[in-house]
């Protein structure tokens, strides 16, 4: 039997990269326009990086993780999330300490979870992170940002929803509570949430489960138990997002899976993907750097999941940048080869955004057509023993009624500008 990939594990084949490389290209200039560089970290990580940050008691650590032995007998990570390793590269090389950064990352993240559309066990998310600013300024302008990318994309039907953690002190006291709320429910919860209702009740509420959800409504909210400051700072975030008319709605249930966040947290959500509706997820995590070991730096960041922006995009029908060749070139009898081989260098040195498809592999002219049709080329350069005497090409355009020409070899370029501004890049 031939080798399949690893379930939940996919090939982004060819088709697919032109969406995939637009809604790149789009987040990387957006988040370029803000201020914001790029950290690239390894894929693999200590296990204790993420045990430590994520949380002991999160769906992430308890059963999501690729965690293996290696060959020195190291527990190693393939890493389900950039923050923590973000954060760990940050206090390595000094970039934290008294210094304020903006950075993003992107790339595959891991996660043994049960695959279905827009979940799967490798997947791409890029993120953006801020250190050394603990004001709502910059979580209104990290909002901001994002729902600058959803225009930019085109997308109209995202929501942004947003809460507010509190401090540790705070979500201490509402956790409390919550244990009570709950133990006096003991027999309605699902067994994860039994479970949990010792060691991290606060997840209960991020609970999945139907059967949950109207125990979950009537559950204390940790809205009406925030300290001063955090209300404060909530306060002025939701004004800051008014005033860049920026919609929102406060969702008190919203706490997001993991555990280090604290104050402002925020989901970018729709409809259209069933239950994996979150595109986009983030938050201040102000004791995270300390968690880790560096000096206490305040911090703020989001992930985007790149599959759910993909798929979201495609149910919209977005106009596909076209990367199909302009020009395929035929070239067919003694010498011709190389003489077209040279014409097409310079052809790329004239136009750079030119794509151009040499035929390799020989073959008649039939042959050769048959191909240059098959590649989506606009128009066919063709270089045979008549043309080649003269120094001339034939141009016969493969897609519009347009009579074949004759032109100089010098003449191409001025033939083949117009067909660049035709595609749609
Ligand atoms: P969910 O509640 O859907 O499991 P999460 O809270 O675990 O999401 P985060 O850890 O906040 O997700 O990751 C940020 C984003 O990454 C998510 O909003 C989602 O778009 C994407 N994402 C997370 N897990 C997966 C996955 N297994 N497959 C595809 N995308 C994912
Ligand atoms: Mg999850």
């Amino acid at each position: 039997m031939s080798i399949q990939s690893i379930r939940g594990m996919n090939d982004i084949l060819p088709t697919q990269t032109p969406v995939w490389q637009s809604v790149e290209n789009t987040l990387r200039s957006v988040l370029e326009s803000y201020g914001y560089q790029e950290i690239r970290m390894p894929l693999l990580e200590a296990t204790e990086l993420f045990s430590r940050s994520i949380g002991e008691v999160t769906d992430i650590v308890e059963k999501e993780m690729f965690t293996f032995i290696d060959r020195n007998g190291d527990s190693l990570t393939l890493r389900p999330e950039g923050t923590a390793s973000c954060v760990r590269a940050g206090i390595e090389h000094g970039l934290l300490y008294n210094q304020i950064q903006r950075l993003w990352y992107g790339g595959p993240m891991f996660r043994h979870e049960k695959p279905q559309q827009g979940r799967y066990r490798q997947f791409h998310q890029m993120g953006a992170e801020t250190y050394g600013l603990a004001g709502p300024d910059i979580d209104v302008e990290m909002i901001a940002m994002t729902a600058r990318l959803w225009r930019q994309l085109g997308l109209t039907d995202l929501q942004l929803q947003i809460n507010s953690l509190g401090s540790t002190a705070a979500r201490a006291a509402y956790r409390d509570q919550l244990v009570n709320y709950f133990s006096s429910h003991y027999n309605e919860l699902d067994e994860d949430s039994q479970r949990r209702l010792q060691t991290n009740p606060l997840r209960i509420l991020d609970s999945k489960n139907p059967n949950m959800q109207s125990l979950i409504d009537n559950a204390p909210l940790l809205l009406d138990h925030l300290d001063d400051e955090s209300q404060t700072h909530f306060a002025t975030l939701k004004t800051w997002l008014d005033e860049l008319g920026i919609p929102y709605q406060v969702n008190p249930r919203l706490v997001r899976g993991l555990d280090y966040y604290n104050r402002t947290v925020f989901e970018w959500v729709t409809q259209q993907l069933g239950a994996q509706g979150t595109v986009c997820a983030g938050g201040r995590y102000d004791s995270l750097v300390e968690q880790i070991g560096g000096r206490p730096t305040p911090a703020m960041g989001f992930a985007i999941g790149l599959e759910r922006l993909v798929l979201l995009l495609l149910h919209h029908q977005l106009q596909i940048p076209d990367k199909t060749p302009h020009a395929y070139l035929i070239m067919a009898g003694p010498g011709t080869l190389q003489q077209g081989l040279r014409l097409a260098e310079s052809l790329r040195d004239a136009l750079p955004h030119l794509r151009l498809l040499t035929h390799c592999g020989g073959g008649n002219f039939k042959s050769q057509f048959k191909r240059a049709d098959k590649s989506g080329a606009l128009v066919a350069l063709v270089l045979g023993e008549e043309e080649m005497a003269q120094h001339q090409v034939t141009l016969k355009y493969l897609r519009q009624e347009h009579p074949q020409l004759r032109v100089g070899l010098a003449e191409v370029v001025d033939y083949l500008k117009p067909l660049l501004q035709l595609s749609n890049e």
